[in-house]
């Protein structure tokens, strides 16, 4: 569509002026059109009326005339027929003439076709106007002229003369019987002589004089008024011809404002009021600025706000349905596509799994590397997730590094291979931003229907699955089972009975020697704490540390620890043990509290301890979760001079830079690299890289769970510095520890 410039619009605005000065002058005109046709109309009514009055009056004025003449033949024959004949019908027949034409007796109807001589011999007489009128009076209305009026009363007047002549003849036939034959004959010569037949002559003389002039005059005024008529015919023709103009004119530029028919506007009114913004309304060209382009541009207006509005809605709905980092459904589109097939599951009695799946130590990664790697790392891991399933299946992340995968008709046999299949796609190393990273991720399963019937349950289910693949150590998968919940439970009664294990005395330390592995001698002992709960038994220190630490307790707890270690140390130092450190494992929480190096100060005064006889082991992932933090912490316990450690390296990811910044003394590698170190060549790459790059940096290494002399070689062999693990001792009680070193001094040293 073209688009309008503001010189169009102005251009259209003083189109608009001429057209609305054009529209009212072509209103008024039509008014005055009109005006003439109606008065024309009205005059040419008028002019045909008098018209129709002019041929009336010539029609009487004939028959008036007609009577006369008429009446007056009637009496002469009427008069000698009697006078021959004696017969006295035709004397009354005479006699009732005359009354008729005096006024004195009603005119019989159709009086100007009545032939006399039928009607005699006592024949039904034929019905007769109403009201008798003289002929004469006749005559006076009828409105003849003084001239045409004066003819015919002469006529009358000599009519009447006759009259008398006849009756005088008349009366001589009737009086005497005697000479009969010959007052008839005086009778007969009285209405046959020349006389008679002059003043006969004379009257229809008169007669045709009045009818002459009547004719003449009638015939004038009836062409008169025929004439008048076709004129106002013509008026009336030719102001229609105007009135016509006029309105064609007006619909011409009704159709211009318009832009088009009426009906066709109303039609695309009507449509768009129905809320059809889509179908385009033709304009046609040079009608622009019409009402029809007015619509046309409405029309593509709402047509593209309804696009408008629908982009958004979509976009709305996207946003509400979909995760944007990774494009995947969330939880709200999750929870409408399981209620779907939830029902089809139902009502088909079709099995459904689903799949609660969360990365290990994804917070390490985050830390160590950046949100973006982070992130980065999630939108692949959605493709990797995608890539493991069908099409039909719903990929979703909740949140975080929390997926949930949802899978119609698929039992928990089938539901295996998959978990593996999308557990071993996950292990396979990430390429992002220059880092290669391998990750592993935990899975709980749930089924349909023997795990629950709704998303809600479902999810919860899977998600305690999960939290005991945690639990054992990660990377692995679980299908649910009820004891897990168990499990649950014993959590939180581990909570609940964590709150008083500190007063009633439950917790104590037990030592784990390192040694050194070139030599043998002890080089330090870590303490490890120890639960003992008079219901639940002996809790392990993975199990109720996690807790302590969710519950604010650890900080109690790690002073207690620290307290606890530091007097036995001092302890030691009374009972005559060699010279060796004893090391403290702190914990997040503790680490990142700033009350922290007052703490580990206030604590060596207390047990006058030298600083240097206190280690404190710090994880890898704590330290990475803010290293700049961590380098001023660790700066502040260098000062004090205690020792710190940096406890299951290898796992956290800690970047080179920072670890020059940390003043750390010593690396302890982690024990899943030293668990298969005889086996895996990547694990001994990793400890050898771990060791030259300490050596490098003047730090110490320590290799942690050391359970075979095998493992114990291929550590030597890789320059590792120091051991500790079972194959050297188990974690002691102090006694114990106290009796170790005594008896194996001569051993470890041989
Ligand atoms: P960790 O700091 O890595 O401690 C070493 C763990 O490895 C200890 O488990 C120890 O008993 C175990 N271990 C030592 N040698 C071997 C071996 O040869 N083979 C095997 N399989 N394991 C070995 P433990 O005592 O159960 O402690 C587990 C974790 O609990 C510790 O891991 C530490 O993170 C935490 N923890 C223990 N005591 C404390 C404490 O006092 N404070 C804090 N914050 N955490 C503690
Ligand atoms: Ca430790
Ligand atoms: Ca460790």
């Amino acid at each position: 569509m073209r688009t309008l410039s503001p010189r169009d619009y102005k251009n259209a605005s003083m189109t608009a002026d001429r057209t609305d000065r054009g529209n009212s002058l072509n209103y008024w005109l039509a008014l005055v059109a009109f005006v003439i046709f109606a008065a024309t109309f009205t005059l040419y009514l008028q002019a045909s009326h008098e018209s129709e009055r002019a041929d009336e009056v010539r029609r009487r004025s004939f028959l008036l005339a007609e009577m006369l003449r008429q009446s007056s033949d009637d009496l002469t024959r009427m008069a000698r027929t009697y006078v021959v004949t004696g017969n006295q019908n035709y004397r009354r027949a005479y006699e009732e003439i005359l009354e008729v034409r005096e006024g004195k007796r009603a005119r019989l109807l159709n009086y100007q076709n009545i032939y006399w001589d039928l009607l005699l011999p006592g024949a039904e007489k034929a019905a007769t106007e109403r009201r008798p009128v003289p002929l004469i009076a006749m005559m006076r209305e009828a409105g003849f002229t003084e001239e045409e009026f004066a003819r015919l009363t002469r006529a009358k007047a000599e009519s009447d003369v006759l009259t008398a002549r006849e009756y005088a003849a008349m009366n001589l036939v009737g009086s005497s019987t005697r000479q009969a034959d010959t007052n008839r004959e005086r009778a007969i010569a009285m209405l046959y002589d020349a006389e008679y037949d002059a003043a006969k002559a004379s009257i229809m003389a008169a007669i045709g004089d009045f009818y002459r002039l009547a004719d003449a005059r009638t015939l004038a005024a009836a062409r008169q008024s025929a004439t008048n008529a076709a004129r106002m015919r013509l008026a009336i023709v030719l102001s229609g011809i105007l009135l016509l103009t006029v309105l064609a004119a007006m619909r011409l530029r009704m159709s211009a404002v318009l832009g088009g028919r009426v009906e066709e506007l109303h039609t695309r009114i009507a449509r768009l009021g129905r809320g059809d913004f889509f179908t385009a309304i033709p304009v046609p060209r040079g009608r622009e600025f019409s009402i029809l382009g007015w619509l046309s541009e409405t029309q593509a207006s709402l047509a593209t706000i309804a696009i408008q509005k629908q982009e958004a809605e979509d976009r709305i709905r996207h946003l509400a349905h979909f995760d944007l980092l990774t494009g995947l459904p969330n939880r709200a589109l999750l929870q409408e596509q399981a209620e779907e097939l939830l029902d089809k599951a139902k009502s088909e009695q079709r099995p459904l799994a689903l799949m609660f799946l969360d990365l290990d130590r994804f917070k390490n990664i985050n830390d160590a590397f950046g949100h973006s790697v982070g992130d980065d790392l999630l939108v692949m891991l959605a493709g990797r997730l995608r890539g493991q399933v069908r099409s039909r299946d719903t990929v979703a992340r909740l949140g975080g590094d929390e997926f949930a995968i949802l899978l119609l008709d698929t039992t928990a046999r089938q539901a295996e291979p998959l978990a593996r299949r999308i557990l071993a796609a996950i292990s396979e190393p990430f390429q992002l931003q220059n880092h290669e990273l391998s990750v592993s991720a935990s899975l709980g399963i749930a089924q349909y229907p023997a795990h629950g019937e709704t998303l809600d349950v479902l999810l919860r289910h899977a998600d305690t699955a999960l939290y005991h693949v945690k639990r054992e150590g990660r990377s692995g998968y679980r299908f649910y089972t009820g004891q897990m919940e168990a499990c649950t439970i014993r959590q939180l009664s581990v909570a609940n009975a964590l709150r008083h294990a500190l007063d009633e005395g439950q917790f104590r330390l037990v030592y784990q020697p390192q040694i050194s592995i070139k030599d043998g001698t002890l080089v330090g002992a870590e303490a490890l704490i120890r639960w003992t709960h008079p219901l639940l038994g002996e809790v392990s220190p993975v199990e109720f540390i996690p807790v302590a630490e969710d519950s604010g307790l650890i900080m109690q707890i790690g002073e207690w620890v620290l307290r606890t270690a530091a007097q036995q140390r001092r302890y030691w130092i009374h009972a005559g043990l060699p010279g060796f450190p004893v090391a403290v494992n702190l914990s997040g929480v503790q680490f990142h509290h700033p009350s922290l190096p007052g703490l580990v100060g206030k604590v060596l005064k207390e047990t006058s301890l030298p600083a240097d006889w206190l280690e404190l082991e710090l994880t890898e992932s704590v330290a990475m979760r803010d290293p700049d933090a961590a380098v001023a912490i660790i700066d502040q316990l260098h000062t004090l001079g205690v020792r710190v450690a940096i406890d299951d390296f290898g796992t956290g990811y800690s970047s080179l830079s920072y670890l020059k910044r940390f003043k750390v003394f010593k690396l302890k590698i982690d024990r899943s690299f030293v668990r298969d170190i005889c086996r895996d060549a990547d694990d001994r790459a990793i400890v050898g890289a771990v060791t030259r790059l300490a050596r490098s940096k003047g730090l110490r290494t320590i290799a942690e769970g050391v359970e075979t002399i095998d493992q114990m070689e291929v550590l030597a062999s890789h320059g590792c510095d120091e051991a500790q693990g079972y194959l050297i001792s188990k974690p002691l009680a102090p006694d114990q520890f106290e009796a170790f070193v005594k008896t194996s001094k001569a051993t470890l040293l041989a």
